[in-house]
C-alpha cells in the first residue's frame, strides 16, 4: 500500500537502527508528542531494537485522554437532557467521567449517536429542527479545523440547534508547559506529523532555540519513528538544538493554509486544562465571540459539576512521561481496555492501552522485571 509498506520496510528499519546505535555515544531521552506514535513504537517494538542509551518517552498527545474529566462530565450532564441528540467520534463514548460514561447515559435512554464526522451531526441538525444537537469536538490541532468548518457552516446556513462542546487543545504551549516542569527529562521531542500539516513549523524555532531542545516532526510509520529517533539523536550528540522536518511529504513548513484561515475565523487561543496535568497557558482554543450561540457550554449552562478523578488511576503522570502505565499497580487487573479507570486505557491512542495491547504478556511473563526492560530501552 503506498506511503504505507514502503515505510515498514525491514531492511531499511536495519539501516536505519544501525545508523542510530553507530551515532549514539550518552544516555538520551526522547519524547515523542502523539500518542499515535506511541501506538507504532509500542506496536512494533521500536523501543526495544534502539541502543539501550535511547530513551523513549511517552507524552501527552492524545486527544481523548487529556479532555478534562470536568468536560466528560459536562458532556454526560448534557446528553442526559431531553430534548437533546448528543453526537461524538465513538471512542469518547467509554472514556469514564465521573461515576458513568456516555454509553451509560445512552443505555439511560439518552439520545447519544456515534457519528464520524462533525458535519454529519450538522445534517442530523436539519433533519431534528426540533431537538438541540450537540457535537462533541475535542483532540488537536488536527480535529480542530473540521470542527471549524461545521461551525461556519452552521451560522452560514442558519442552522441554530446545533452546537458544539469545545475541549480543542494545542501542541507547543503542551512542549513549553513539559520543558518548564522541575521533574522534565526530555532532551529532544519527534513533534507530531499530522498537527505540523495543519499548522505548519512556524512555531517550534523559537522553542527550540529558547529551550536549547532539538524538534524533529516525525510521522507514524516505523521508518518515521526511526528516522525521527536519529535525526533527533544526531542534533544531540552534535550539541545541536534545530527544528528538521522528517515528515515532507506531508508537511509544508507554511501548513494548510485553508485550515489556517478556518481557525483564525472560529476560534480564539485560550487557556486550557489538560486532564491529570491543569491548566496549560494559552494551549486551547474556544468559539470566538462571534461564534458564541455555537458553544454548548454557553448554550445549556452547565453548572454544579463536582469532578473526582479515581484515586488509583495514575494517568496524569502517564501523560507526563513520569511513569509507564505497567508501573501503575492497576494496571491489567482492575484496570482494562473492558474495565477502564482512565482515559489512557480507553483511547485508541493512550499509552495504557498500547501497553495493554501489545505488551502485556510480556510483562506477565518477566514479573520479576516489570520496569527495567522498559527503562532499558523504553517506549516513546
Ligand atoms: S493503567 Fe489504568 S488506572 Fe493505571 S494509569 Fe493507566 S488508565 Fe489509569
Amino acid at each position: 500500500m503506498k506511503y504505507i509498506d514502503e515505510f515498514q520496510d525491514p531492511a531499511l528499519a536495519r539501516r536505519l537502527l544501525d545508523e542510530i546505535h553507530a551515532t549514539v555515544t550518552r544516555p538520551w531521552a526522547l519524547m515523542e508528542v502523539c500518542g499515535g506514535q506511541t501506538h507504532t513504537i509500542i506496536r512494533h517494538g521500536i523501543d526495544q531494537l534502539l541502543p539501550d542509551q535511547v530513551e523513549l518517552i511517552h507524552g501527552p498527545g492524545c486527544p481523548v485522554c487529556v479532555t478534562p474529566l470536568e468536560v466528560i462530565d459536562k458532556a454526560l450532564e448534557i446528553a442526559s437532557r431531553p430534548g437533546v441528540i448528543f453526537c461524538s467520534f465513538g471512542d469518547m463514548l467509554r472514556v469514564p467521567g465521573t461515576g458513568r460514561d456516555l454509553f451509560r447515559v445512552r443505555s439511560e435512554g439518552g439520545d447519544v449517536r456515534v457519528v464520524y464526522s462533525p458535519l454529519d451531526a450538522l445534517t442530523i441538525a436539519r433533519q431534528n429542527p426540533d431537538r438541540e444537537v450537540v457535537f462533541f469536538g475535542i483532540g488537536f490541532e488536527t480535529t480542530a479545523p473540521p470542527n471549524a468548518m461545521t461551525v461556519h457552516q452552521a451560522k452560514k446556513l442558519g442552522i441554530r440547534n446545533f452546537s458544539l462542546l469545545v475541549s480543542h487543545v494545542r501542541v507547543p504551549p503542551a512542549i513549553e508547559a513539559i520543558m518548564l516542569s522541575p521533574s522534565c527529562r526530555v532532551q529532544g521531542f519527534l513533534a507530531a506529523g499530522h498537527v505540523c500539516s495543519v499548522m505548519g513549523v512556524a512555531e517550534y524555532p523559537e522553542l527550540a532555540a529558547r529551550h536549547r531542545v532539538p524538534i524533529v516532526v516525525t510521522g507514524f510509520e516505523p521508518l518515521d519513528i526511526l528516522e525521527g529517533v536519529r535525526r533527533t539523536v544526531r542534533q544531540l550528540e552534535r550539541g545541536e538544538h534545530t527544528v528538521e522536518n522528517a515528515y515532507a511529504r506531508a508537511v509544508r513548513p507554511e501548513g494548510n493554509p485553508a485550515a489556517l484561515a478556518m481557525l483564525a475565523d472560529v476560534f480564539e487561543v485560550t487557556d486550557r486544562a489538560w486532564r491529570g496535568i491543569g491548566v496549560i497557558p494559552g494551549s486551547g482554543w474556544r468559539l470566538a465571540d462571534r461564534y458564541r450561540e455555537f458553544d454548548a457550554e454557553h448554550r445549556f449552562q452547565v453548572t454544579g459539576i463536582t469532578t473526582q478523578e479515581p484515586a488509583e488511576c495514575r494517568s496524569g503522570e502517564v501523560l507526563q512521561g513520569l511513569l509507564k502505565p505497567n508501573e501503575c499497580a492497576a494496571f491489567g487487573t482492575v484496570c482494562t481496555p473492558r474495565t477502564p479507570l482512565g482515559a489512557t486505557m480507553v483511547s485508541s491512542e493512550g499509552a495504557c492501552a498500547a501497553y495493554y495491547l501489545y505488551r502485556r504478556l510480556d510483562l506477565q511473563a518477566a514479573p520479576a522485571a516489570p520496569t527495567t526492560p522498559l527503562e532499558a530501552s523504553p517506549v516513546g
